[in-house]
């Protein structure tokens, strides 16, 4: 019985096909038999695992009957002796790390691309939305129009006009075609796209008009996503399917919402902790008193100023901060004092203060030299 091929990435089960990739990337440059310090048998044999670990996870389709089934759920996928080199369809994304070395290690048995005609997942989008504090603190549904790319209708995705398409005498419906160069070394056959076809494997003798023959269209899509309280700046909501449309029948990709929070000119954000500021009075600051501050909920708070508080202290109003995401609790809101200085007195003041300039008002301390 193979391990878990979560464990085997490293990685939860909830995770995102980026942090799939990411850990299998990572792992496959430690465990690569030409860069790995273990015998060579044991890095191939990490190599592997940790290959067939990732052609299941990252595979939408495979990954959801791992997920239903566990090893049963996958393993028709392979032959009969289990996973080898020849069901590995993922070498396009570490082949930017290994380069050619990569398809010529295990006899070539590697597929270096994928066949264009068989299914495949469209491309995943990043879209960006930004939201106010006040929306951290109640939540937010937002409204997007998410431009992305659909299978035309009219043509079924075929791009010939009322989808009337026949197969492509150039590449005979592979969608590739070879060229053999001659080089020093012998000759090399490299395998593109049909240019005929584009790599379809089909072609239309009229197109059709609403696609222009791409067989696909970019529409904007009307999506309503809720922006759970306490979302932090940076966070990704995923939206399944919401990205670009497969292609040959493969499933649509998804789309990644990543939220921004505004910064607010009253409040500062420290996770959970509000911070802001309040202005008091010096007769307040030595005598003691209340100021009223506003918190993010709206809610006027009285704030109480102990006697003998300094200017820069930081006094806290627990629960007025933002909530925690999957908790009831807020955290605190944070108020740093500061002093108001009148620009302007009347003589009666003056007189007042006048009285108040002694040298005991300093607080100076024993030994400390007095600089002014
Ligand atoms: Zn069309
Ligand atoms: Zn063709």
């Amino acid at each position: 019985m193979p391990r878990d091929y979560y464990e085997v990435l490293g990685v939860e089960k909830s995770a995102t096909p980026e942090e799939i990739k990411k850990a299998y990337r990572s792992l496959a440059k430690k465990y690569h038999p030409d860069v790995s310090t273990e015998p060579k048998e044991v890095a191939e044999a990490k190599f592997k695992e940790i290959s067939e670990a990732y052609e299941v996870l990252s595979d939408p389709e495979k990954r959801n009957l791992y997920d239903q089934y566990g090893f049963d759920g996958v393993k028709q996928q392979f032959g009969e002796g289990g996973f080898t080199w020849d069901n590995f369809t993922r070498a396009d994304d570490i082949s930017d790390i290994f380069g050619d070395l990569f398809g010529s290690m295990f006899g070539g048995g590697m597929r270096s691309s994928r066949s264009r005609n068989s299914p495949q997942q469209g491309d995943s989008l990043r879209y960006d939305v930004e939201i106010t504090l006040k929306d951290v603190l109640e939540g937010k549904k937002v409204k997007l129009d998410v431009p992305h790319a659909v299978i035309c209708e009219d043509c079924k995705g075929t791009g010939g006009k009322n989808g009337n398409v026949t197969t492509c005498s150039k590449c005979g419906g592979t969608g590739q075609v070879q060229m053999v160069r001659r080089t020093p070394f012998g000759n090399m056959v490299s395998v593109s796209d049909c240019p005929d076809c584009r790599g379809k494997g089909k072609t239309s003798s009229e197109k059709c008009p609403r696609c222009h023959g791409n067989g696909r269209l970019t529409v904007d899509s009307h999506i309503d996503l809720n922006v759970p309280k306490g979302i932090d700046e940076g966070m990704r909501i995923r939206v399944p399917g919401a990205g670009n449309a497969g292609y040959n029948g493969g499933p649509a990709g998804d789309l990644f919402v990543v939220v921004h929070v505004k910064e607010d000119k009253n409040y500062e954000r420290d996770g959970a902790n509000l911070w802001a500021e309040v202005t008091t009075t010096y007769p307040r600051l030595v005598l003691g008193g209340e100021e009223t501050v506003t918190a993010i909920d709206g809610d006027k708070v009285a704030l109480t100023i102990p006697a003998g508080t300094q200017v820069g202290t930081v006094l806290r109003i627990p629960g007025k901060g933002l909530p925690r995401m999957n908790s009831s609790s807020r955290g605190d809101m944070m108020i740093r004092v500061f002093m108001d200085v009148p620009k302007k007195v009347s003589e009666e003041e003056k007189e007042l203060l006048k009285k108040l300039d002694t040298d005991a008002g300093k607080g100076a301390k024993k030994g400390r030299k007095k600089l002014f």
